[in-house]
């Protein structure tokens, strides 16, 4: 006999059981199939998570014992030359007392296999090792179901929930969004290094709970539009570095060389001296942001998270935005479900849920985004390096008039890049993020 859910769920990350939770305790009976062989064992992020957005699937993360790493109190951004780089950095006391984990990291191991108990605490069932191969559609085209790797592993569904992330065989398979072409698409490498305690608390200048992230840009990219991170685990270092894969393909590079160059670099070099590595791991991130959106519902399907191409490249929001779908995914199925109706119609109001949140909002706002940085690769390559130049020239007390060090600067920006493209990278830079 075929096992029927009202809910099927493809993929246990954060999308997928921000759903099984608000579903689960909805009564409705969720069942989550992941093919890792523990929920959060394939699943790599930089490791920065976001309170609010979990808060509102489990007010009560704090009390449930969350595996949080450190709390984030400072966040540092870091424009790189070769040789070094300019650092900007905010700390607020509010962020270790008022606003407390509004933002803190996490491994996504540990994390995504406590998330998923407890979403079997309220009621879903949570099914690893498992593949969805493919989904089943009824006589009039309505997705009914999924086929799944195991021996008798066919199962009946009222709905479909893709959570399946960004390298999805099934998205190809079922045609729902098309595939992944390489500008739309970054490939990221991550080390997690590790270090005493106390070490990145004196490295870092924090204490014992509260952490750093350091978000890096410029030359560490080798050209290539992407960026780095830096983030601070208890007992750990997140070294995270990627780029578009169309940039890849073009520059040769390897993704393990980008990151041993990265961890070469003088500013990082001192962060993560003496450091053990641990982990290395490489993953896709969505990169084509609002324009390149695909349709997220159908007749007996929704799909969210970074399956459907949510994901803010500008502010590191992916796991936020997953969440988020995941929950609005399931209030449309909770309201379907009154309705008695799956069918297109009644799941388009997804759509409208997303457009009241921040999810939309934001990817519509920085639509033009993942053009500028493909468009401008000065950022990565020209820029830092005459940044780099600028300041070391004005900082180094030589006897030389200012003036004339300014005379010099000028010059050999105007021999590096003309005038006109200095203003036209401003202009698309302010109209990407207006
Ligand atoms: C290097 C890197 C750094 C990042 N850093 C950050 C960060 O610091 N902060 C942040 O917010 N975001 C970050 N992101 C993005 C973030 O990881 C994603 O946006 C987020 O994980 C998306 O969640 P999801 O649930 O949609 O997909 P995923 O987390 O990818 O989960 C999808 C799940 O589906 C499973 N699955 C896939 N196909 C099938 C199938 N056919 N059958 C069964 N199971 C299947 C997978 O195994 C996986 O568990 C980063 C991403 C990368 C790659």
């Amino acid at each position: 006999m075929i096992r029927k859910f009202e809910v099927v769920i493809v993929g246990a990350g954060p999308a997928g059981i921000s759903a099984a939770c608000i579903l689960a305790e909805n009564g409705v009976d969720t069942l989550v199939l992941e093919r890792g062989e523990f929920p959060g064992a394939k699943n790599i992020s930089g490791g920065v998570l976001y309170g609010n957005d979990l808060a509102s699937i489990l007010p009560d993360f704090e009390q449930r014992k969350a595996p949080i790493e450190r709390n984030i109190v400072d966040s540092r951004i870091w424009y790189l030359s070769d040789q070094g780089g300019y650092s900007l950095s905010y700390k607020d006391e509010v962020f270790e007392d008022k606003r407390k984990y509004n933002v803190f990291t996490v491994g996504r191991a540990k994390f995504d296999r406590w998330f998923a108990k407890q979403a079997e605490e309220k009621g879903a069932l949570v099914v690893s090792n498992t593949v969805v191969e493919d989904l089943h559609r009824d006589e009039n085209g309505k997705v009914c179901g999924v086929k799944t790797d195991r021996p008798e592993g066919e199962l009946e569904a009222d709905v479909v929930l893709l959570a399946d992330g960004i390298n999805s065989p099934l998205a190809a398979k079922t045609g729902f969004r098309t595939d992944n072409e390489p500008e739309q698409v970054a490939l990221g490498v991550k080390e997690i290094i590790e270090l005493p305690r106390d070490l990145i608390n004196e490295r870092f200048n924090v204490e014992e709970s509260d952490g750093v992230t350091i978000e890096i840009l410029g030359s560490v990219t080798a050209g290539m539009n992407g960026v780095g991170a830096l983030y601070t685990n208890k007992d750990s270092l997140s070294l995270v570095i990627g780029a578009n894969v169309a940039d890849f393909r073009e520059s040769k590079k390897k993704p393990y060389e980008l990151i041993e160059d990265f961890k070469k670099h003088p500013m990082v070099a001192k962060l993560i001296q003496g450091g053990t590595s641990w982990e290395y791991m490489a993953h896709w991130l969505p990169e084509g942001g609002f324009k390149h959106i695909p349709k997220l519902y159908g007749d007996g399907y929704l799909i969210a998270g970074d399956s459907g191409m949510l994901f803010n490249a500008l502010h590191r929001e992916g796991s936020n935005m997953a969440m988020i779908s995941g929950k609005r995914a399931a209030e449309t199925i909770l309201e379907s479900r009154r309705s008695g109706s799956y069918r297109e119609d009644s799941l388009s109001a997804y759509v409208d849920k997303l457009w009241d949140s921040f999810v939309f909002k934001d990817l519509k706002k920085y639509k033009k985004f993942p053009e500028f940085m493909q468009k401008h690769s000065e950022i990565f390559n020209v820029l830092p390096e005459l940044g780099g130049y600028a300041a070391r020239e004005m900082l180094s007390v030589d006897s030389v008039p200012k003036k004339t060090k300014q005379r010099a600067i000028w010059k050999e920006i105007k021999s590096r890049i003309p005038r006109w493209k200095l203003f036209k990278l401003a202009w698309d830079a302010w109209r990407s993020v207006k």
